[in-house]
């Protein structure tokens, strides 16, 4: 771990080196691949000995699923998101032990932690755990945007990008066999209302507490005797996703905070994220803990006192940045989600899209605005050599933003609007160590590219 921790120190230099750019997760594009490879370590399949008859399973799929062996049974936590994957972790799994499967936990309902579940059952008749408010995260307030996010999730997580252009997707590996997901699921059988609720499963003492955060129906579990603790998605080896791009209601920023801050007070031995490795030193797993909760607290603050200052997000989201002390932690590089991207969400959280600023309650017509920049620039060949010198010039985002401009000109050469903005993408993409943000700038790159878009994206 040490030796981790030092390769991570260096890493987390060169970020700060090649910091000065647009956004703060970009840097040179070798240093952004060696940052993402580096990442890969936490993703590589493996079965890790967390404790004494404790196994957790990295990288079978996007999540990890954990076994612990009993007297007469073993019990699972989380079970990946299809049967296909989840029946290789229980196979590597039965190295260990071949005890029927006495119990499932459930430590919230995001698909790639239940949608395994059945291959677990097989020859066995689990008691399923979860919280009472199971399923509350899934089909809720935006259901009926759901075509829409189904889009953005594949461009998020790449699922489409060609192998050349993968990477990982932030706490996840790329290319997981997605073909079965959800097929698995099994429903609880045993709701969690109590917070510490105790239980003994094949002669295993755990504790469940509530842990609202990435969803309002987690919870964490607790091995009082072993002194581990498995956090479910509210902690994983980045800065968290506060906000996830595929688009999402508003996650409570403070639950999740005070969520995470419980767990530091068990002090535990060993920490298992719902995602990346495990972390089997006591001290950087309580100090990990404490740090977590404090990061996202920290952005709340920020932003609040941003917000009441009377500032809009757009200035928000540059001004916040973690403590010094925070943010060269390897659990807290923004390889899943951003700084800025939680300012965003916590403002819209708390006070809807409007910024205050009379100017945008009804700004021009994207159209009309179009037009006047145009206008501003010295005609439509203006605009277009001003968007063609930002390209060259590497002002990669300002590219994009003119672009934008151009593709709305009755007489703007939109063919030439459309290939700047594929290759501002590609640009950025190269230089992004923020797996969500390279994902969907490459993807969205390749679906111009391929003529996918409609005439209102492009
Ligand atoms: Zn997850």
């Amino acid at each position: 771990m040490k030796k981790e921790m030092k390769q991570w120190g260096l890493l987390a230099v060169s970020v700060l080196a090649a910091g000065m750019v647009h956004a703060k997760t970009q840097v040179e594009p070798a240093i952004a691949l060696q940052l993402l490879e580096t990442q890969n370590q936490q993703l590589e399949r493996k079965i890790v000995k967390v404790a004494d008859n404790v196994y957790t399973a990295v990288g079978f799929h996007g999540a990890n699923t954990s076994m612990i062996v009993g007297d007469d049974g073993v019990i699972i936590i989380d079970t990946l998101k299809g049967p296909g994957s989840a029946a290789k972790a229980l196979q590597a799994f039965r190295a260990y032990s071949d005890k029927p499967v006495k119990a499932i936990i459930y430590t919230h309902s995001h698909g790639d932690h239940i949608g395994g579940a059945s291959a677990f059952a097989v020859n066995a008749k689990p008691d399923i755990y979860a919280t009472a408010g199971f399923g509350s995260a899934e089909g809720g307030i935006n259901k009926d945007v759901n075509p829409v996010k189904g889009k953005r999730n594949v461009r998020q997580f790449g699922r489409k990008l060609p192998p050349e252009q993968q990477t990982n997707r932030g706490v996840a590996p790329a290319g997981t066999d997605d073909t079965d997901g959800g097929d698995g699921f099994l429903p609880p059988t045993i709701l969690v209302s109590e917070d510490g609720y105790k239980v003994e499963i094949a002669g295993v003492e755990l504790e469940f507490y509530l842990s609202p955060g990435e969803t309002d129906d987690a919870l964490f579990v607790w091995m009082p005797n072993e002194k581990v603790l498995f956090a479910g998605d509210n902690f994983y080896s980045s800065f968290p996703n506060l906000y996830a791009i595929r688009g999402t209601a508003y996650r409570d920023v403070l639950d999740w905070s005070d969520s995470v801050a419980k767990m530091a007070t068990f002090n535990p031995q060993v920490l298992v994220p719902g995602h990346t490795m495990p972390i089997l030193d006591p001290a950087i797993a309580e100090t990990a803990l404490q740090n977590y909760s404090e990061a996202i607290r920290s952005v709340y603050d920020q932003t609040v006192k941003g917000i009441n200052a009377g500032k809009g997000p757009d200035q928000i989201a540059h001004e916040v940045e973690l403590p010094a002390h925070l943010k060269d932690q390897p659990y807290l590089i923004e390889f899943y989600g951003t700084v800025p991207h939680a300012v965003r969400a916590i403002y819209a959280g708390l006070l809807g899209w409007y910024d205050g600023n009379p100017t945008t309650l009804n700004p021009l017509e994207p159209k009309l605005k179009a037009q006047k920049m145009a206008d501003l620039a010295g005609g439509t060949q203006q605009l277009t050599d001003q968007m063609n010198a930002a390209l060259k010039n590497g002002d990669y985002q300002w590219a994009l933003e003119l672009s934008d401009q151009v593709k709305w000109l009755d007489d703007g050469d939109r063919q030439l609007a459309r290939q700047t903005k594929i290759a501002a993408l590609r640009a950025l993409a190269a230089r992004e160590y923020n797996a969500p943000n390279r994902n969907y700038y490459l993807s969205y790159a390749n679906e111009l590219e391929s003529g996918q878009l409609s005439e209102v994206w492009f």
